[in-house]
């Protein structure tokens, strides 16, 4: 994969990110679904149009469908046909009009629609207003799709708005990518599962469930490697064991490099390791590499640290891994609700709650404080070298942005 061919040091987030993102996309296979059971799912082949949508020019509002050039003669005009939608209209007949409901077909030889409001009938004719725009309430044949346009392209994680286009041109099945399997382990002889007693020196595992959400909402399927004591025997047990059953790996913690850290030799052992430093905070170094063919990302232990760089660098390359197109997250600007008078060499992830406008940092920052994360709505990226005075504009990237 490459990814393994580079010198490790202290690297940019563009830089491990564009890392992260080189290469094929997995070799996850392909699958049918019904249109029903597509939601959230990778479109592995585009979709063309083979109908337009709409199928043929219809009108926009309830009203009466007329030529325009009738009103030059007469601005009264008999009622020729009526045409609610769903019916197939014969020809308008030359100077008469059309009651006509929304979403029917206009019939030939009509190039306008006045809407109900604007008429008056009079001895059972309607006395139509002076001027009527040509074109007036008509949507067009094929205004929103037409017959040969993309309507969707490969790579698409198919939204609700995706899945009516696809009915809208008729599509019932799709061909999607089968769901990734992500293999998860948790690093650490500390740490206990909740439900059991915690005994002194313990911690509960908040990682493997922060994973669990993180990749649920991805719709990839999760194969739970559970967690793993710190030694090198059972590292390595536990990533052979992943690399069988997953196709690609996600740890946490265990990822430094020192005496109880083994995640790096035992990735060593087995296939490849890149470890990166990358300049953003929170976030220690991050390894990435693959366990024989199996890709593999290790995220710092602490779980705030976790959460970021899984959202920050993990679900890019889960992405492309599911074949699925990455965008960066949406940033939007808001004021700072704070001052930061001292420059960082990191660029900086701050959890904030946006609240009119203004981004209010939780008062503890520290990658231990998960609470951080869990009361925060988004984060404020801080580049490099950057000084913040109150109510300067920041970039701010919205949970709801980052975790799906
Ligand atoms: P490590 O990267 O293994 O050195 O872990 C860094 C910090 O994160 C240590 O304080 C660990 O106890 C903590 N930590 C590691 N894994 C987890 C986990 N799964 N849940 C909660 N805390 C963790
Ligand atoms: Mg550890």
């Amino acid at each position: 994969m490459g990814c393994c061919d580079t010198q490790p040091g202290l690297i940019s987030y563009e830089e491990a990110l564009e890392n992260l993102l080189a290469g094929d996309t997995g070799a996850v296979s392909v699958e049918q679904v019904p249109l029903a059971d597509a939601a959230g799912r990778v479109l592995a082949t585009g979709i063309r149009a083979n109908v337009a949508v709409p199928p043929a020019d219809n009108s926009s509002m309830d009203g009466y469908a007329i030529c325009t050039e009738d009103l030059k003669v007469s601005s009264k005009l008999p009622v020729g046909q009526r045409i609610p939608a769903g019916t197939a209209p014969p020809p308008l007949v030359a100077g008469s009009c059309a009651r006509i409901f929304t979403g029917a077909e206009i019939p030939e030889g009509a190039d306008a629609v006045v809407i109900q409001e604007d008429v008056r009938i009079e001895e059972g004719e309607v006395c139509f207003p002076d001027e009527v725009p040509l074109g007036d309430n008509i949507r067009r044949k094929g205004q929103d799709i037409n017959v040969g346009n993309d309507v969707l392209l490969t790579g698409t994680r198919l939204k609700p708005a995706d899945l009516g286009m696809l009915a809208s041109v008729g599509i019932a099945e799709v061909s999607v990518y089968r769901s990734l399997k992500v293999a998860i382990l948790s690093t650490g002889d500390e740490l206990v599962e909740p439900g059991e007693p915690l005994a002194a020196g313990q911690i509960y595992n908040s990682n493997r469930y922060i994973l669990k959400g993180l990749l649920a909402a991805l719709g990839m399927e999760v194969i739970d490697v559970g967690c793993v004591q710190d030694t090198l025997e059972s590292t390595l047990n536990a990533l052979r064991e992943a690399a069988e059953r997953a196709d690609v790996i996600v740890s946490t913690g265990g990822v430094s490099v020192g005496e109880e850290d083994h995640v790096k030799g035992a990735v060593e052992t087995l296939g490849a390791l890149d470890m990166w430093k990358i300049k953003i905070k929170p976030g220690k170094p991050v390894a990435y590499g693959r366990v024989g063919d199996t890709p593999f990302i290790g995220l710092p232990g602490n779980p705030t640290s976790t959460l970021l760089t899984f959202c920050l660098l993990g679900k890019p390359l889960l992405m492309r891994l599911q074949g699925e197109k990455y965008y960066p997250p949406l940033e939007v600007l808001v004021q700072a609700d704070f001052q930061r008078s001292r420059q960082n060499k990191r660029q900086e992830y701050l959890r904030v709650r946006v609240e009119n406008g203004r981004a209010i940092p939780f008062k503890n920052q520290s990658s231990g404080v998960l609470k951080s994360a869990s009361w925060a709505n988004g984060l404020v990226v801080i580049p490099p070298e950057t000084l913040i005075n109150n109510g300067d504009p920041v970039k701010f990237i919205p949970f709801s942005e980052l975790l799906n």
